[in-house]
């Protein structure tokens, strides 16, 4: 028997290959509606009503570096992005467990700062910490986290049912989360080079980052978009699709897409990008544009919308109609700034395993 690397098939391939293996387990509980494909996992409650359930893992020198994140925002964002995907599904989020893996040299202190961002993130969504589980790690910190969440049957969003015709929909500004870890990137480069060169840690020698604060605030601490989904429940909007930008705008656009058996077109000059990812992306002479679409992070909901429902949403100042839904003959298309139609397929979103 020959073994096939990881990376031959990258993050997607493996979730394909576990899925048809877990399979049969769906004939375990027919109250199970979907299972793996979607931002969250539903389960029936009762006639009307459904269970929606997400976990995210965060893995210290993967997801995070302990020498540019504070303690306190990495356990807030780890709440974040996993009532993120509760959000996608136009779900709220109820109650999360937690799960953490520690180094025997940590201190209590840290675990706790941990906890405190945590505990104040989860109150800001009504969301109760209920529980998890606690090991020695033999490297690193890892932090394993599940929401699960409730809306009625009716109300769902799911990432397939966008139809040719519907307007697409971002919230927020994009590119935010990718610029900043550029910025803390070269930060602690600098810092490391200063101090492999044997002299002592200087905080001035960083650059002064207040300018680059609400790029580094959109990677250190995002926010999941309760607001929108209580501004979606409120004015009775029920998008046809959605997902939460986790993987790039490309990524998660081919998505919906790709479930929804649609095209897309994009016009480039409608997506809102953050002034300040553009200054960053000046500074590093790359391309805003390229942090929006494959350096995800962003964590902002991405919907579709019956176009009649256009007024529903036209008033909202933080909701950008982006471009439409196409049929899928038509591919996955961005119209440029210069008029040039860029086929999204070939843009790579974040993929864990790429060779
Ligand atoms: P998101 O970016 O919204 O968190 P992912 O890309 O992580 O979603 O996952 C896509 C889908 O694959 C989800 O439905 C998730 O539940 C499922 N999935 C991911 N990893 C695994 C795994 N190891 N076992 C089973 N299902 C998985
Ligand atoms: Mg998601």
């Amino acid at each position: 028997m020959s073994f096939k690397p990881i990376s031959d098939i990258g993050e997607f391939g493996l979730i394909e290959r576990i899925s048809s293996i877990v399979a049969p387990t769906r004939k375990a509980s027919s109250r199970l509606i979907e299972g793996i494909g979607d931002d969250c996992a539903v389960y029936e409650l009762s006639y009307s009503t459904v269970q929606v359930a997400t976990t995210d893992l965060l893995l210290e020198h993967v997801h995070f570096d302990l020498l540019t994140t504070p303690l306190q925002h990495l356990g807030s964002k780890a709440i974040s992005v996993n009532v993120s995907d509760i959000c996608a599904m136009n779900a709220r989020p109820c109650y999360a467990l937690v799960s953490i893996a520690l180094p025997s040299k940590a201190s209590v202190e840290f675990v706790e700062t941990i906890y405190r961002g945590m505990s104040e993130t989860a109150m800001l969504y009504n969301t109760s910490l209920a529980g998890g589980d606690t090991s020695a790690s033999p490297a690193g910190v890892t932090l394993s986290v599940m929401v699960a969440g409730e809306i009625e049957k009716e109300k769902l969003s799911y990432r397939k049912g966008a139809q040719p015709g519907d307007l697409v929909c971002v919230t927020g500004t994009l590119g935010g989360a990718a610029a900043g870890l550029r910025v803390l990137t070269r930060e602690k480069d600098v810092m490391l080079e200063h101090l492999s060169h044997g002299e002592k840690y200087d905080r001035d020698i960083m650059s002064n980052l207040e300018e680059y604060n609400e790029a580094i605030r959109q990677q250190l601490l995002p926010s999941a978009r309760l607001d929108i989904i209580d501004f979606f429940h409120k004015h009775g909007i029920i998008p046809t699709s959605m997902i939460d930008i986790s993987d790039g705008l490309a990524s998660d656009l081919g998505h919906i897409c790709r479930l929804s058996g649609v095209g897309v077109h994009i016009e480039e000059s409608r997506i809102p990008i953050l002034p300040q990812a553009r200054h960053i992306a000046d500074e590093f002479q790359e391309d805003a544009v390229n942090y929006v679409l494959s350096g995800g992070e962003d964590y902002q909901l991405l919907f579709t919308l019956k176009a009649e429902q256009f007024s529903s949403i036209a008033s909202h100042p933080d909701i950008n109609v982006i471009g439409k839904i196409t049929p899928e003959d038509e591919g996955l298309l961005l119209t440029d700034i210069y008029g040039m139609n860029i086929d999204m397929t070939t843009v790579e979103g974040y993929n864990h395993f790429q060779g």
